[in-house]
């Protein structure tokens, strides 16, 4: 129901947490982040409010102050992050339901806001082939799509990097009906947050040296008001210094650029 997503200088998860929040209003039943750190995707999701989410991070800072778990509330000092707020459409308000959703190798992060209508259709394409699926929801089939685009990627020799995960989340979407904003991130391209959008809404907030996406501008709205309305069908890749809009067939494309003037 809510997403967040921010790439910059600064400790992602306080923003990410920060951003959730201010999108509670909306209403949700489950909330979950995933952050990239030292090459590292430390995620956490939880039933319930943001604060049953809050506190598994601080009991997991706890057990691990050292490394990645150095930040005051927990998972991360990683400057790249996701978060989420779930309204169960596919599956029941439940931990494992509740977003972010892996690929196996726990390397790749998708979070979804709408419904994926030929969800089924594509699960049963990805049981047949070995995929083992850890939820009942529509989203987690675009984990898996899209870390077989990504690994399908790779093998025929795209460089790693923040344009490779624009070209996966395109193979993606071309698989996809129904409506979606997706986010996404790959612990071994850090820096970087991907977004595409059908049917459901995502802005990108300009900042200087970051930069968010979200699917309502009150997330970011204390940290900027310069953003930018993506378009129908287009894919956003985001890092702390840029701004890159295509459309599904990766053509260059451009979202509206409005400033918010609206006290928050
Ligand atoms: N259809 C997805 C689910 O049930 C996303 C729901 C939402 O928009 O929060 O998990």
């Amino acid at each position: 129901c809510g997403i967040v997503g921010y790439a910059g200088a600064r400790p992602a998860l306080g923003i990410v947490l920060d951003g959730l929040r201010r999108l509670e209003y909306r209403g949700y039943d489950s909330a979950g982040v995933a952050i990239v750190c030292d090459g590292e995707l430390l995620t956490e999701k939880k039933a319930g409010k943001l604060a049953n989410l809050e506190k598994v991070l601080s009991e997991r800072a706890a057990e691990n102050p050292a490394g990645c778990g150095a930040s005051p509330i927990g998972i991360g000092d990683g400057t790249t992050g996701i978060g989420h707020t779930r309204w169960a459409t596919h599956g029941g308000p439940t931990d494992r339901n509740a977003h972010p959703h892996l690929s196996p190798d726990g390397r790749v992060a998708v979070i979804h806001n709408g419904i994926i209508e030929n969800f089924a259709k594509l699960r049963t394409e990805l049981e047949d082939q070995g995929v083992t699926f850890s939820s009942d929801t529509d989203t987690e089939c675009a984990a898996h799509l899209l870390s077989a685009a990504l690994t399908e990627l790779r093998a025929a020799g795209q460089p790693d990097g923040p344009q490779l995960l624009t070209a996966a989340m395109r193979v993606v979407c071309q698989r996809l009906e129904g409506a979606f904003t997706l986010l996404a991130v790959d612990s071994a391209i850090p820096g970087a947050v991907v977004g595409a959008r059908r049917n459901s809404p995502l802005v990108v907030g300009r900042g200087v040296g970051e930069n968010y996406l979200a699917s309502d501008v009150a997330a970011f709205i204390e940290h900027t008001r310069e953003a930018v309305e993506l378009g129908q069908d287009q894919i956003v890749l985001i890092t702390s210094d840029s701004i890159e809009i295509t459309d599904f067939d990766g053509q260059p494309a451009s979202g509206k650029d409005f400033h918010i003037d609206w006290d928050s």
